[in-house]
């Protein structure tokens, strides 16, 4: 099950480690912003594309899918978001030299770094079968083999269609429909990986599979919860909101089991204090909580507010709210009483009092968000947990008004609006519905395969192509060696993508490279639309010269690729779509609720808010017809004798799966990212020190899993909590170690012995 790494393109000898920053951002992040910028596309390339990022009449930033405001300033982008800009708009390119230069096997030598700074593709490229070079092919060879592969299957079931986040709306509205009118529902997505436990929560809690905040919302709460989230690197713009919350009168509670520079103090760049001051402290209390925690905090939490209700009846809980719009209320708080404080200081690692003081602060806040990210949704019980974040938060009514609510925070630019278009699984009968009547075919009614268990179908075979609109699928899934060994067996591999990754080097016995159209790019006179984090969809237009004459939008590629299927498909105009996205446009108005009139609401500058039943209307349209109350049981992972529960992070150098480079900044590394941070009394107990070197080995039913090489840092982490970066530690997690409900793999708590190495090993 060993893994070896990658060739070092990079020497991590000589990486240094220092302190972990305190604050974010401030003087070096625009620095680094502005560095990263001009070596990817030199100055005025820089500054005529950053002067678009987040702009109204500009294209929306490739990285997170953090949300604008009303009002604009002249550089609406953080340091990873010129980071996200500046990949895709570099002037390095890939051409058809560069793959007679390099094998497959070559490519797949290599670090996701290495592969990255080679700059953007230029033209279709095939694999043949048999063949370890990528030779060129024009756009009709490629459409008509993948084609002539499709309908070689025996079923449509045989083909997987993931997405990834970038994807947009009308591309991802195009592509489910070329899915469905093939005849299956096997799309697989990013989200699968990442928010699919918030949405599986909150989908039967409240009704509504997404968050019910608007950034007014955030500014407006009296007390904000920030959870298993990493602000200052994962949605840098999110401190803007929080420092402006701050001003505002907010207090902010953040529980991570990392002290995280983005949750501590932030030194806001667009602002002279923010350059030449000290900066705002964002958290009033940080409860440095063990791995996998949550659940009990919040069972805790919810407790404690029952216990004060009381002691003081009806000054606690929302009486009128719980009784008019909840359902499950008496159920719930009578088993939340059998609560054991010894389980709960257990799981948690914090003691009662801690608890206590984070409740004072609820007690006093008439109004309360709770953000989270992926330290909530990538745990075995995540969807347990994120149902208790809503109990708590339904007690004291905290759902539906101003500056109150659930606020999931998503990690790609699109990843929300690509579900809401359609992109998935497990499609709802009211949207197959919507589309048989719009385009007069029947979609197929059986769920399909989502993440993991797509890669289980290529592992045994039963899906044969593979088609990723985006992304880096074998990167960005667990269990690397598992899915590398599935993505292999695959009969055709087809990635479109902009630039490249370990995905194309890793691909089926036939592949193909199709390269398109970036955010940043002109689409003719074309634009798309995208839906952020907090359901506000707005126009992107790309304002750059492609990279290449040879590219094609995503939209075409979706829209040539159904002609070649279909031929002349009297349910859908294919070629019409691909002119014009109007086209598009019109039918996803009449196919998902709250886009009516798409058209028209997407050129008010600024785009539109789509409903959202919980916030405005405290409206939930779950099975019951109310929000609902749900038990949840308390199990804590109990970690055996000697190991570790491990993390996956992203390094301040990186986006999902792409490394913009080699240093971390904010927890003080340069120069690498084999380390895996630890508490120092978790090393001294272990006979360690600062600086070893070691294995990680995470033990499972059929077999041990190592990520090799790797030197232990002391950090300030909770006991008994490690962490390391992904993808390299992706290896450990087994496809199978999967979240209830979700099936979203278990990234956030991985069981870990620390093997020493020594010398000899390297
Ligand atoms: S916060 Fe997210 S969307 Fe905004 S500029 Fe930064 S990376 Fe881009």
């Amino acid at each position: 099950m060993a893994r070896k790494a990658p060739r070092d393109d990079v020497n991590e000898d000589g990486i240094e480690i220092g302190s972990p920053k305190e604050w974010a951002a401030g003087i070096p992040g625009v620095t680094r912003s502005l560095l990263t910028a001009n070596a990817q596309m030199g100055v005025g390339r820089t500054l005529l594309t950053l002067a678009g990022v987040n702009q109204k009449e500009g294209f929306d930033c490739p990285g997170c899918a953090w949300p604008e405001g009303e009002h604009r300033s002249p550089f609406e982008f953080c340091e990873n978001g010129a980071k996200a800009v500046a990949e895709e708009a570099t002037v390095r390119r890939v051409t058809r030299d560069f793959f007679a230069r390099h094998t497959v096997d070559d490519l797949a030598g290599h670090t996701e770094y290495w592969l990255g700074q080679q700059g953007r593709l230029t033209e279709p490229m095939h694999k043949p079968a048999g063949s370890d070079h990528y030779v060129p092919v024009s756009w009709d060879d490629a459409f008509s083999l993948i084609a002539r592969e499709l309908r070689a299957l025996d079923s449509p079931d045989e083909a997987l269609f993931y997405t990834s986040g970038r994807t947009s709306n009308e591309a991802a509205f195009a592509y489910q429909l070329l899915v469905r009118r093939f005849g299956t529902n096997n799309l697989p997505d990013c989200s699968n990986m990442c928010h699919e436990s918030s949405g599986s929560a909150l989908t039967e809690t409240l009704g509504i599979g997404k968050g019910t905040v608007s950034l007014e919302d955030l500014h407006r709460a009296d007390l904000i919860f920030v959870v298993g989230q990493n602000p200052g690197t994962n949605h840098p713009r999110m401190l803007s909101a929080l420092e402006r919350a701050k001003r505002e009168g907010a207090r902010i509670v953040a529980v991570n089991p990392l002290p995280e520079a983005g949750l501590l103090r932030f030194k806001n760049p667009q602002r002279a204090s923010g350059l030449v001051g000290k900066g705002t402290t964002l958290s009033d209390r940080f409860l440095q909580i063990r791995l996998n925690g949550d659940l009990a905090l919040f069972k805790a939490m919810s407790l404690l507010l029952l216990e004060a209700e009381e002691a003081a009846p009806g000054t606690v809980i929302d009486r009128d709210f719980v009784e008019a719009h909840t359902h499950g209320f008496d159920e719930w708080a009578e088993d939340l009483r059998s609560l054991d404080w010894a389980e709960v200081e257990e799981a948690t690692g914090l003691d009662r009092p801690a608890v206590e003081e984070a409740v004072r602060e609820v007690l006093g806040a008439k109004s309360v968000i709770v953000c989270w990210a992926m330290g909530l949704t990538q745990h075995r019980n995540s969807v347990a947990t994120i149902r208790e974040v809503v109990n708590f938060l339904l007690l004291r009514g905290n759902v539906g008004r101003a500056g109150a609510g659930v606020c999931p925070v998503r990690g790609h630019s699109n990843v929300q609006g690509d579900r809401t278009m359609g992109i998935y699984e497990k499609p709802p009968a009211r949207f197959l519905d919507a589309l048989r009547d719009e385009f007069g075919f029947e979609p197929p009614r059986e769920h399909g395969f989502d993440t993991v268990e797509a890669i289980r179908a290529l592992r045994s075979e039963r899906a044969k192509v593979f088609i990723a609109m985006g992304g880096n699928f074998v990167s960005a899934t667990p269990d690397t060696a598992a899915t590398e060994e599935a993505m292999r067996r695959a009969r055709l591999t087809v990635q479109v993508s902009t630039k490249l990754n370990r995905s194309h080097a890793v691909c089926g016995r036939e592949a193909l490279i199709l390269p398109t159209l970036g955010r940043t790019e002109r689409d003719g006179d074309r634009f798309v639309t995208v839906e952020d984090s907090m359901g506000m969809v707005h126009a992107s237009r790309g304002r750059l010269r492609p990279a290449s004459d040879d590219l094609l939008s995503e939209v075409e590629i979706v829209c040539r690729l159904a002609v070649e299927l279909f031929g002349d498909d009297p349910h859908v105009p294919w070629q019409e779509f691909a002119a014009d996205y109007d086209a598009i446009r019109d039918r996803v108005s009449r196919v998902v609720p709250g886009f009516d009139d798409f058209n028209t609401k997407i050129r008010a500058p600024g785009g539109f808010a789509l409903p959202n039943a919980p916030r405005d209307e405290r409206r939930f349209p779950t099975a019951t017809g109310k929000a609902n109350f749900t038990v949840n049981e308390l199990e804590v992972l109990r970690v055996p004798p000697g190991r570790l529960l491990l993390q996956t992070v992203r390094s301040h150098d990186q986006y999902n799966t792409t490394i913009y480079g080699m240093d971390d900044r904010y927890r003080g590394v340069r120069n690498g990212r084999r380390v895996v941070f630890v508490h120092a009394d978790d090393l001294a107990e272990r006979e360690l020190a600062d600086g070893d070197m070691v294995d990680l080995v995470s033990e499972w039913p059929d077999g041990e899993r190592r990520a090799e090489a790797f030197r232990a840092v002391a950090y300030p982490t909770a006991r008994g909590c490690c962490a390391a970066y992904f993808p390299e530690t992706n290896v450990l997690v087994p496809l199978d170690s999967v979240a209830e409900t979700s099936n979203t793999p278990t990234s956030k708590s991985v069981v870990v012995r620390l093997v020493r190495r020594e010398p000899a090993d390297g």
